[in-house]
């Protein structure tokens, strides 16, 4: 939702040269590939001509995973090695998708990790290997097509997804090779489309009505940037439910009982090409061949259909209702989207129009307009948009966080994190004393300053002199629609802050985000010791420190000679230690000075307490006590 500029002024590619990038509608039902040549967006069909790829994948053949239209064929006889919907289950714990495996009738593997897997003929699957399958299948669409320099795919997710769901998304990419530019929210993607962006402002609602799913989403749109302002819908409500509906209408006008699974199977898939066919004309018959003893076939009208789904169809403008209550706003939106194969049906499109008041948006064929999206921001994304085109951003490609001592990061936004977002963190002085921090701005996803990527730095002045650890120091990060980075620190007893402007983006490429984030994880077993060689040095140095100031105060007068120097040899060790690189070395020296220097500090503690006390009569301490 917020736009961050791509191409660095006077970096613009160059004119001839264009660079092959695709959108991809990765969905629950279809998945699509999109690509923009000459100018226009346009859907890739495979070699049959068909655009969608249906989003099921087949296990049956331990050797080789069957993806699409044939895998859905082959899922009445083989249902368990038939994964389809496997999108429910991306980034989502075993615990959580318990119910959701029941009711699709997998049977989950046992995993200690709590990761969802499905036991299938092939061995366990994950719902992100099974994505991978069919990502692999729309890459090899697109290499085919368009020849094998191809740059990057943008990805379509929901805009509900959170950080672990995008994660899978991303994860299954990178299985299946391919490099992701970025992922975008399908309704941001769908009105991307629609080239709603290019305009100044307005709410965009964007009633999204798939195969299993409904969601609607109401965006608003300020200066070029998309804002979410709230999502809703029902993850269990779908084009499925119209089948079952008529499916059922068949059993009962039929007179007959309930089928045996494989058969209302079929049943079922009559029914769905019935109801596909009932967008376009007045009625349609439906054959009981096979299925029932008697029957040849039933007939369903157009109004007959309506009357069934009519429930189903004021369910979606209920959620629609709440949806625009949680986004603070009446029925009055500037335009409504029609996104999914299910917006195709008449009495979807009239009901939609009526509850918005305006008719919705559906010149573009609603089971593509997502990828044709996605696929114009793809072709933004690699460059092949004129200067001064911008770059839609919903999300932060890095993480930000700020330098804490040791040159450790602390991550206060993680990556992925939808903008505009704020998030504030309460810091505090390292040394008694201590009047001014230093605010570090970094950006990446690794554990030390020195591996991430520094974008700004300011000065907070005028702390009041407390003990080290006393002070509150409220850090906010905020980033704007824009895609503004603004930090503020403030010091809450005495009120003082400081503040600064970061723009994060700062020209870093795809290629640097994606290098950054590789190195994060190919680092992240040495980062985690470097984090924890740097917080024992940390430690160290604190106990150094402590020392010396007492030293220097009471070390002659509390300590013998030959205690003293023991202490000095002792704490030369840990000094030594502190520049190595062993941290299990470096705890057992801190810890044993920190044991040497046990005694003197309870001289100490016993002198400050006899002074405290000195001129003051054990009597008159009892007296205090006693009250
Ligand atoms: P998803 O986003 O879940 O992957 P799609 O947007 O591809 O789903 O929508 C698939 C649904 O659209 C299916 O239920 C399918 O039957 C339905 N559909 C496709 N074409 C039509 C049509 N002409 N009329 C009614 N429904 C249709
Ligand atoms: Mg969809």
């Amino acid at each position: 939702m917020a736009l961050l500029q791509i191409a660095e002024p006077g970096q613009s590619p160059v004119p001839h040269q264009v660079k092959l990038a695709v959108g991809i509608d990765l969905g629950t039902t279809n998945s699509l590939v999109a690509t923009v040549r000459g100018g226009r967006a346009a859907v890739l069909p495979d070699e049959q001509g068909a655009p969608m790829l249906p989003s099921v994948v087949n296990y049956s053949d331990p050797s080789a995973a069957v993806v699409g239209r044939t895998a859905q064929a082959m899922s009445s006889e083989h249902p368990a090695d038939t994964l389809i919907s496997v999108k429910r289950f991306m980034g989502r714990g075993r615990e959580d998708a318990n119910e959701d495996a029941a009711r699709a009738h997998y049977q989950l593997a046992d995993d200690a990790a709590g990761m969802v897997r499905f036991v299938t003929a092939a061995g366990p699957v994950s719902p992100v290997e099974a994505s991978a399958e069919i990502l692999r299948v729309l890459h090899q669409r697109a290499i085919d097509t368009l020849g094998d320099e191809l740059q990057g795919a943008v990805i379509t997710v929901p805009a509900y997804f959170d950080e672990s769901q995008r994660q899978a998304t991303k994860d299954a990419a990178t299985l299946a090779g391919l490099k992701v530019l970025r992922l975008l929210n399908e309704p941001t993607a769908a009105a991307v489309a629609y080239g709603l962006d290019s305009a100044e402002q307005g709410v965009i609602a964007v009633y999204d009505l798939g195969g299993g799913t409904f969601d609607i989403s109401i965006l608003r749109l300020h200066q070029g940037v998309f804002e979410v302002l709230a999502t809703g819908g029902d993850t269990a409500l779908g084009g499925d439910d119209f089948d079952a509906a008529v499916a059922d209408w068949v059993l009962q006008e039929s007179g007959s009982q309930a089928l045996q699974p494989g058969l209302y199977r079929t049943l079922q898939a009559r029914a769905r090409a019935a109801k596909e066919q009932l967008s376009d004309a007045e009625s349609v018959s439906i054959s009981l061949d096979g299925l029932v003893d008697s029957g040849a076939a039933v007939v369903l009208t157009r109004a007959g259909f309506e009357s069934l789904i009519q429930p189903l169809v004021k369910q979606t403008l209920r959620a629609c209702r709440r949806c625009l209550r949680d986004a603070q706003l009446d029925t009055d939106v500037d335009n409504v989207v029609m996104v999914g194969g299910s917006t195709r049906i008449p009495l979807v499109r009239e009901a939609v129009a009526e509850f918005f008041s305006r008719d919705p948006l559906l010149d573009i064929d609603p089971d593509q307009v997502v990828a044709v999206g996605a696929a114009i921001q793809a072709d933004i994304l690699v460059g092949n948009r004129p200067e001064g085109d911008l770059l839609l951003l919903d999300v932060i490609p890095l993480s930000l966080g700020l330098e804490t001592m040791g040159g450790l990061v602390e991550k206060i936004i993680p990556r992925n994190t939808t903008i505009p977002v704020t998030r504030a963190q309460e810091f505090t002085t390292f040394k008694d004393g201590q009047t001014a921090l230093v605010v570090h701005i970094v950006q990446g996803e690794r554990e030390l300053v020195a591996d991430s990527r520094s974008l700004a730095r300011f000065e907070l002045r005028g702390i009041p002199p407390m003990v080290a650890g006393a002070a509150r120091i409220q850090v906010t990060f905020q980033v704007d629609a824009d895609g503004l980075l603004n930090v503020s620190a403030r010091e809450a007893a005495t009120g003082v802050q400081s503040a600064v402007t970061v723009k994060p983006s700062f020209g870093l490429n795809d290629e640097q985000i994606s290098a950054m984030l590789q190195a994060s994880f190919s680092h992240a077993e040495q980062d985690k010791q470097a984090r924890q060689l740097a917080e024992q040095r940390l430690e160290a140095q604190q106990l150094l420190e402590g020392l010396e100031i007492a030293l220097a105060a009471d070390g002659d007068a509390l300590l013998a000679p030959d205690e003293c120097a023991r202490l000095h040899q002792k704490m030369s060790l840990v000094r030594e230690q502190m520049s190595g690189e062993d941290v299990n070395d470096l705890r057992i020296q801190t810890e044993q000075l920190g044991q040497a220097s046990e005694s003197f500090a309870a001289r100490r503690m016993d002198k400050s307490i006899r002074e405290a006390l000195s001129g003051v009569s054990l009597e008159a301490l009892d007296d205090g006590v006693s009250e």
